[in-house]
């Protein structure tokens, strides 16, 4: 639980900041999720893209709250059609809404704790709410 609370709370800045020599690449569109297949991005050419990530940041692109939306993650092709996707404390996920791209986070109202998966809170055991953030505001910021 210690290390968890202190993975939470690193710097945002920190990825942004870092120097990643340009290799930093994206992938753009619709989640696919089907239980039976690796996680996916439909572009909107309509090819599938299989993505590669960490066991919290599948869990996001499982999360069948977000399987209608814009989505972009960050991170790096390993083949043509493979993409691994950045780790979770690097803030790799990505909705876009009206011209505007925001982080994916969870959030329980009634403990004010922030998280990066889906799943219940830490503290009450209630499941955290889907919140999409600009990426300005500060982690544990109030809307
Ligand atoms: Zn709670």
């Amino acid at each position: 639980m210690i290390s968890r609370r202190s993975l939470l709370l690193l710097p945002v800045m920190a990825a942004a900041a870092r120097d990643d020599s340009g290799r930093k690449e994206s992938v753009r569109g619709r989640l696919r999720q089907d239980d039976r297949l690796p996680p996916a991005i439909v572009t909107p050419e309509g090819r599938a893209i299989e993505l590669e990530a960490d066991g919290p940041t599948e869990a996001v692109l499982r999360d069948t709250r977000l399987a209608k939306e814009d989505f972009e993650v960050l991170g790096h092709f390993r083949t043509e059609n493979v993409f691994v996707v950045d780790p979770i404390h690097e803030r790799a996920l990505f909705v876009w809404r009206g011209g505007r791209r925001l982080v994916v986070t969870y959030w329980c109202d009634v403990c004010s704790i922030r998280a990066w998966s889906p799943g219940r809170c830490q503290c009450c055991q209630e499941e955290m709410r889907l919140d999409l953030r600009d990426p300005a505001l500060k982690e544990m910021d109030l809307k």
